[in-house]
């Protein structure tokens, strides 16, 4: 068989994993969170493929790799170059859009320069990343920056009250003495009474000024403030400027569309050349699916090859679900899962054959309607001879496998196996947890729980929503649905909690902010247990702390020590001095019911929660066991959780509390089938106990379990942005024109 071969697999919790994984084809990796998928996928087949194609090509980074830079594999066989494509946001800047990352951007500037009315010539002028298409005012970024004379300004006060707001224009610096001698005001008259005159002055005066300074005459030029603080501050390159500094600048700025351009970014001549009756910027402001539409009717023989790219390549975008967004958005404005689409649609264009394609829960953030699209795009990848592997909970991704590779039985040490490899037809029969899960759907919520009253969001406009005034109900679990772009996010995640500031979002983003946290610190049992050892040695706490100088000076309490590499990922072994147990030897002399504090760090929440019958230590424990983390070591580093990990540490924390409203974004990433049956109970205690969840949820399983259904749509982007159904679930499946509903509908079929 022509397969990939990997023998001996042990990073993280992996246990001696030997596994091949089909060539030319697609295989998906199941199993619970934290079972090892990403350790087996990510650490171990894509990390190694990246090491051996840094091998090829530069001799100065071989020679620098040590041993311990390879995943911990006895060998593989087989392997092709890989591309990650990730749910690493985008980022890039102001001057990364979707046009440009999917280089859709520079086909339609060349169809612009090549059947554009006027012919002007020259692609490069319909690019604002370049001098001669940039609009001059902005320099292509399409906003300006300018004095907000709001906080500039403070009207009530004279210049010699300190009216001018900046440290380096208050009374007596050499900014203010040059206003003071301008002769221009008077010093004592609060702002707000000058007259037009003075406001001129003020604000955009100019000349040469004979000035007295210290006693002395010289000649100075006069600016009004406007233009001086510009030229000082906004116009000058930012890397000039320290950061206290910009971080004083950012205060008195605002950043607004640019006049000249409207936000465009482009030259006037560039502007005004047309294709199809429309300008490059009217079409990068249309959303995928009408710019497809547009350019089926361009219809000149020289830009066929560039049309037919173009609707290639656009298509995608649309098929992928993605229809809503137009090319000019900023990349940076993308979710997680939308810039791993925006990737997928870049490197299906290319032409590549022959590599290995990782993709990482390419589901999320996809309705349902939608994973069918996804499928095809999956498919079209492995047609053109790539090998694809996919680590993936949903169900219908899971059914388009060639190969199903599942990791488990459970999480961490109680994982790192493969306990079922082979077909998707025979995944239904195999006794492993994604089987039976397989087999076996949860059924539709029908007795619903009564709201304590309601959460109302009113007039919310923001991106999409057409002035949404809705009520969430309190004391349950609202689960807010709708397709891509439809205004989930926008509805939850900023209207919502502009509304209701007391909410607690709970996400998957890494807790904590030092690279010392564990569940430890962050739960806060950190603090009892070092209390406890300090008292059963008659020492002080704080030797028990990383932070200390109980720690292991090698390390600084790491147990690791990491090691730069140029051009390369640091690395990172086992500190020698205190092989990994933190502490200094002094420290690790102290016990408490004959455990040192090293190895209490290194128990499970289930050993912990055995070993500390104390009143404080019992609720927290229990509650990192009740949420399906009794695997998890008290001390392992939080920087190494996985999303539903983080997530689940921070639940555990909020489980005792009542009266609280809790938002989640897609909380079942990261989840494996049996994982969101544990969140389901989880969200349930949570509303027992007098809680409200929200939750924005694609994942059929949350929605049946509903109390309460907000669906948007019906489409995305401009089609999209209303409240089209508003109920329980039974109600929905009555719904008709509701692509939810449509979903649901064939779910309990
Ligand atoms: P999955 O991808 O299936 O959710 P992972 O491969 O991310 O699982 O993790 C498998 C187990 O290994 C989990 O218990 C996780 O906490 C643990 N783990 C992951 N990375 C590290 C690390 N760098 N150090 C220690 N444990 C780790
Ligand atoms: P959902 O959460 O349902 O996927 P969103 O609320 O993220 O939808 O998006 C709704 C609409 O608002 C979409 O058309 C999207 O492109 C647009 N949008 C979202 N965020 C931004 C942003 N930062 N800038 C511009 N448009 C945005
Ligand atoms: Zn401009
Ligand atoms: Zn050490």
């Amino acid at each position: 068989m022509n397969s990939i071969r990997i023998v001996g697999a042990r990073e993280n919790n992996l246990r001696n994993v030997t596994v091949e994984v089909p060539k030319q084809a697609i295989t998906v990796f199941t199993g619970v969170s934290g079972s090892g998928k990403s350790s087996l996928v990510f650490d171990t087949i894509a990390a190694e493929a990246q090491r051996q194609l840094n091998e090829t090509f530069t001799a100065f980074a071989r020679a620098r790799l040590p041993k311990y830079g390879q995943p911990d594999l006895d060998s593989v066989e087989n392997l092709s170059a890989a591309i990650v494509v990730d749910q690493k946001r985008l980022g890039g800047g102001s001057r990364s859009t979707v046009g440009t990352i999917t280089d859709i951007s520079a086909i339609l500037r060349l169809l612009f320069s090549r059947v554009g009315t006027p012919q002007l010539g020259a692609s490069n002028l319909f690019s604002f990343n370049d001098p001669q298409g940039m609009c001059p005012e902005c320099e292509g970024i399409g906003r300006i920056t300018t004095l907000d004379l709001d906080a500039f300004l403070d009207r009530g006060k004279s210049l010699n009250d300190g009216a001018l707001l900046h440290p380096d224009f208050q009374p007596g610096t050499w900014y203010w003495q040059m206003y003071a001698a301008s002769g221009f005001f008077d010093m004592d008259k609060p702002l707000e009474r000058y007259d037009e005159q003075e406001w001129h002055n003020l604000l955009h005066g100019r000349g040469k000024l004979p000035v007295a300074v210290g006693g002395g005459q010289m000649n100075a030029t006069y600016e009004g403030v406007v233009e001086k603080f510009t030229r000082l501050f906004i116009k000058r390159d930012v890397a000039e400027m320290s950061e206290r500094t910009r971080n004083r600048v950012a205060q008195y700025v605002t950043e607004a569309v640019c006049p000249s351009c409207g936000g465009a970014r482009l030259n006037e001549a560039a502007r005004s050349v047309r294709v199809a009756g429309r300008s490059i910027v009217e079409l990068n402001a249309l959303e995928a699916t009408e710019l497809v539409e547009v350019l089926r009717t361009v219809d000149a023989p020289v830009a066929a090859p560039m049309v037919e790219s173009l609707l290639d390549r656009v298509g995608n975008l649309v098929t992928i679900g993605l229809g809503y967004l137009s090319l000019d958005r900023e990349t940076a404005t993308l979710s997680g899962g939308e810039s791993q689409r925006i990737k997928m649609v870049r490197h299906l264009s290319s032409a590549l054959t022959d590599m290995m394609y990782v993709f990482d829960e390419p589901s999320i953030g996809l309705h349902a309607r939608d994973v069918a699209r996804l499928n095809t795009l999956l498919r079209k990848l492995r047609d053109k001879g790539n090998t694809v592997l996919v680590v993936e909970h949903d169900r219908d991704v899971i059914a388009i496998a060639d190969h199903v590779i599942d990791i488990g039985p459970k999480a961490g040490a109680h994982g790192g196996e493969v306990v079922y490899a082979g077909s998707v037809a025979a995944l239904a029969d195999a006794p492993t947890l994604t089987g039976r899960h397989m087999r076996h759907r949860l059924p539709l919520k029908t007795e619903v729980r009564p709201r304590t009253g309601v959460l109302t969001v009113t007039d919310a406009a923001v991106h999409n929503l057409r002035k949404v005034t809705v009520d969430f109900p309190a004391g349950v679990l609202t689960v807010v649905t709708g397709v891509a772009g439809s205004g989930k996010s926008s509805l939850v995640n900023e209207a919502f909690l502009a509304q209701h500031p007391q909410a607690i979002v709970i996400d998957q983003s890494a807790v904590g902010a030092s690279i010392r946290s564990s569940p430890a610190t962050y739960t806060g049992v950190m603090d009892e247990i070092r209390a406890l050892f300090a008292k059963a040695n008659k020492v002080s706490p704080g030797l028990f702390s990383f932070n200390s100088k109980g720690a292991c000076p090698a390390c600084q309490g790491l147990g690791v020590i990491y090691t730069d590499l140029a051009f390369m990922d640091g690395l990172k072994s086992t500190c020698e001095e205190c092989e990994g147990r933190r502490f200094r030897p002094e420290v690790l002399q102290h016990r408490l019911r004959d455990r040192t504090i090293a190895e209490v760090l290194d128990m499970t929440a289930e050993e912990a929660a055995a070993f500390f019958p104390e009143k404080k230590l019992q609720p927290i424990l229990r509650a990192l066991v009740d949420v399906g983390l009794d695997y998890l070591r008290l001390g392992q580093p939080l920087s190494t959780l996985s999303g539903g990990e983080c997530q689940r540490v921070k639940l555990a924390t909020e489980l005792h509390k009542s009266g609280t409203v809790y938002v989640m974004d897609e909380p079942t990433t990261g989840l494996h089938m049996s994982d969101i049956q544990h969140l389901l109970a989880i969200i349930d205690r949570l509303v027992t106990q007098g809680n409200s969840v929200i939750v924005i949820e694609h994942n059929l399983d949350i929605i049946k379990n509903a109390d309460w259904i907000i669906d948007l749509g019906p489409e995305g982007g401009a089609a999209g942005g209303q409240v089209i159904f508003e109920g329980t679930p039974s109600d929905l499946l009555a719904f008709s024109p509701s692509h939810t509903a449509d979903a649901l509908r064939q779910e309990v079929a």
